[in-house]
């Protein structure tokens, strides 16, 4: 007879997770506690304007490729992917930087900036393909167990290669001095949630990513995604029950026996949660089935929390690309802000996207959808005013950068901050994207998939193994779903 698994949570983990397991012969049940899946990806719709409501940046198309291969399926047989050129804008302090995605065109961008630094990225991109190929291929893939696990591995034949124990800010430092190009390239490790200088030099495979890998799009929006695999873990028998919202796991003899919440009691023979791992540990838990202490979680360094805005324009706005960085405003004093010296920043980097530059279908024809993005420090108190005070700085900034006004043209405004992701997510201190990828919060230094105590209890999502951002949750469900196939075959 096939065993029952429920999955509490349907974000990218929680359906890569059903996937897997409805591939094994497990009955799986998705529980939900809004009114649909995909978490921090689902979408939401007002007047007529479609909005992602977290990730927009699609890299890594490879990881999502071979997903949908374990299945015999290919990307394109949900969704439709289209490479952005250029890929973004950067404005800095003295204009805007087009980042083309033809490589060619980027060495020259770079030599023009500074003399001889287009050999040099050269050589930059070779070592981050290298990092790459085994930081995707092999070390994402552990389940972060064991140190054994990187025993036999590439990894040990090539450690120094990987550049584990130096930083990325001093890595991009040995070959670039211009600031414009160290904060390009300082840029994709932002998504990691911690510093440059606390971030190991080998996540600049993150660098081969965007430049090499490039950054793309699914027509209709990152929810396509969602939407896709969904469809598949549909067409794979899984079944989502929406609207629940899980209060507890009850426990007897070492194995969580049900869920309860307050519409449902279910029982199964595994449980998976995908939902925050602090938030299922300490208030899903009792205390004795705890992997992790309340004092544990106090000293983690969470990555940043959002201030988000999700706006529509009754207007067409003029030069403008699908994603902007402005890079406009002191780095260093923002970063402090977030990560040293807490508090609301003083003139903040902001990352705007415009999805409607390129897909016609998320807004009214003639309108514009935008969404504006300010990293915070997570666990910030967020309130109507203090979003206005932001809402008012970050148009006027948007404005002086098009050359256009069109505060007035505003139709629509959603605010969403710290307090939302507690509300929404049960997120620790309202943080957007789970822990600092630091070293001490790598690998088996994360949170673990399975529980010690609990034995038919797992974990899945960007707070476990391999950490945050879309691809490592797909990746994330697979793990799991080898720990539970391990699990049922002793059991
Ligand atoms: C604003 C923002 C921008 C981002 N940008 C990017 C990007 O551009 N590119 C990228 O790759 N990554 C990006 N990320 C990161 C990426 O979106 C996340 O790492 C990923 O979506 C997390 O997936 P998850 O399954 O771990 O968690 P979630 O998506 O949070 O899924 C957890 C699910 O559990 C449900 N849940 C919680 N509690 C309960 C309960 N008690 N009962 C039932 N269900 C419950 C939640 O509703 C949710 O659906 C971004 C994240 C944010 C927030």
């Amino acid at each position: 007879m096939s065993k029952k698994v429920t999955i509490i949570g349907s974000g990218f983990s929680g359906l890569s997770a059903a996937c897997y397991l409805a591939k094994q012969g497990c009955e799986v049940t998705v529980l939900e506690k809004h009114d649909r899946v995909g978490g921090r990806a689902r979408q939401f719709e007002s007047q007529g304007f479609s909005y992602d409501m977290g990730p927009s940046w699609y890299w890594m198309p490879d990881v999502f490729e071979k997903f949908f291969a374990d299945f015999g399926k290919k990307v394109s047989d949900y969704y439709e992917l289209d490479r952005l050129s250029p890929s973004y804008r950067i404005i800095y302090k003295d204009g805007p930087l087009d980042i083309p995605s033809d490589l060619n065109e980027l060495y020259d961008v770079f030599e023009r900036i500074e003399p001889g630094s287009g050999p040099k990225l050269k050589q930059f991109l070779k070592e981050a393909e290298y990092k790459y190929n085994i930081g995707m291929n092999d070390l994402v893939y552990k389940p972060g167990l064991s140190l054994t696990e990187f025993m036999n591995t590439q990894f040990l034949k090539g450690v120094f290669k990987l550049d584990v124990f130096n930083s990325i800010s001093s890595h991009i430092r040995k070959s670039f001095s211009n600031p414009k190009l160290i904060q390009l390239l300082e840029f994709p490790v932002l998504f990691l949630g911690a510093l440059p200088e606390n971030t190991p030099a080998l996540y600049s495979l993150m660098n081969y990513a965007d430049i090499v890998g490039g950054t793309w799009y699914p027509k209709g929006g990152m929810v396509q995604v969602v939407n896709g695999m969904h469809q598949l873990a549909l067409e794979l028998g899984v079944k989502f029950e929406l609207n629940v919202d899980v209060s507890k796991i009850n426990v007897a003899n070492s194995l969580a026996r049900e869920v309860v919440s307050k519409s449902i009691h279910k029982e199964f023979d595994v449980l998976v949660s995908s939902a925050d791992y602090h938030f299922t540990e300490q208030t899903l838990l009792e205390e004795p089935y705890r992997n992790y202490s309340k004092k544990y979680w106090e000293t983690r360094k969470l990555a940043p929390s959002s201030l988000i805005f999700y706006i529509g324009v009754n207007k067409k706005l003029p030069n403008l690309l699908h994603h902007t960085l402005f890079f406009d405003e002191d780095f260093e004093t923002h970063s402090k802000e977030i990560y040293t010296d807490p508090k609301w920043p003083t003139n903040p980097l902001i990352y705007l996207s415009a999805t409607s530059q390129t897909d016609a279908t998320v807004a009214p024809e003639g309108c514009e959808n935008l969404m504006v993005l300010i990293p915070i420090a997570p666990g910030l108190k967020d309130d109507s005013a203090t979003n206005d005070r932001y809402f008012d700085m970050v148009i006027a900034r948007i404005e002086k950068q098009l050359g256009v006004s069109f505060k007035e043209n505003v139709v629509f405004r959603r605010d969403f901050a710290t307090s939302d992701f507690i509300k929404d997510y049960n997120s620790l201190k309202g943080n957007a994207y789970g822990l600092a990828n630091t070293l001490s919060q790598t690998a088996i230094l994360k949170p673990k998939l399975i529980n010690k105590k609990v034995r038919n209890l797992f974990y899945t999502g960007q707070l476990t193994v391999p950490g945050p951002g879309v691809p490592p949750c797909l990746i994330s469900g697979k793990l799991v779903a080898e720990q539970v196939q391990k699990y049922m075959k002793q059991n």
